[in-house]
């Protein structure tokens, strides 16, 4: 699925430079389900955003689903992103402002399809959520499970080969964390491949395997009995 050799990263700051990624190398197979963990600070959603494409490298080679990501253009890095790539945020980043079912089918607009055939695929995803009795509703009407979950049928809308997810249970109970894990683990079970940050040791045992960073170096990468979500929901 995808493949980083030694990425390096660094953000400006006045004069000199914070280096936050320094030599990543990771390698990850369809159908993974793996975890990042690290302290605040240690360089897991400047990884997340790289490997989404939300942010480039200065350094190393990152390839995706076989394609080189490196120097391209605002449009086919765009276009690939709508093609492999769905995210998942902790703070949902849901437009607060649109219904349920449109929040789901807006990444369809930006793949041109049509309205009709938008909101019937739109409809199949906020369903398999659960949340079909909601799609006229505005996020600020649903709970944040809820809207955990639009951002999850939203994220699947265009069908994505990797699924990243930066703190998605970060803002959210315990209880309803687990729910959000249990519907994560499914998508797992049926072949999606999953790659999230987390703080939470509870939350990255329920993953496959587990990729701790400090100080910008992976400095442990296992793999784990998952610890299914369903039996604390
Ligand atoms: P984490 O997600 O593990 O908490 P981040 O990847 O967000 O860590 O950040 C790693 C370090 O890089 C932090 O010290 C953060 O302040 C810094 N940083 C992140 N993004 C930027 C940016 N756009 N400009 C400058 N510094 C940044
Ligand atoms: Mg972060």
């Amino acid at each position: 699925m995808l493949k980083i050799s030694q990425l390096h990263k660094s953000y400006p700051i006045g004069d000199s430079s914070l280096h936050v990624l320094k030599g990543i190398d990771l390698s990850v197979e369809d159908g993974e389900m793996v975890a990042i963990m690290g302290s605040s600070g240690s360089g897991k959603s400047t990884l997340l955003n790289i490997i989404g494409m939300l942010d480039e490298a200065d350094e190393g080679e990152y390839i995706l689903d076989g394609l080189p990501i490196k120097d391209l253009t605002e449009k086919k890095a765009a276009v690939y992103r709508n093609k492999f790539l769905g995210f998942i945020f902790q703070s949902f980043n849901l437009i607060n402002y649109k219904t349920a079912l449109e929040n789901v089918a807006l990444p369809l607009y930006y793949q041109g399809m049509k309205r009709k055939q938008r909101q019937e695929l739109a409809m199949f995803h906020l369903e398999k959520v659960g949340l079909a009795g909601w799609a006229q509703h505005l996020p600020k009407e649903l709970s944040g499970g809820q809207n955990q979950r639009v951002a999850i049928a939203r994220a699947l809308a265009a069908n994505p080969k990797l699924l990243l997810a930066d703190e998605p249970t970060g803002a959210l109970d315990t209880k309803t964390s687990y729910e959000i894990m249990e519907f994560i683990q499914q998508l797992n079970d049926e072949g999606k491949t999953i790659l999230m940050v987390t703080h939470e040791e509870d939350i990255a045992n329920m993953c496959k395997r587990i990729v701790r960073l400090r100080d910008g170096v992976i400095m442990e990468d296992k793999k784990v009995k998952q610890v299914r979500a369903e039996q604390y929901v």
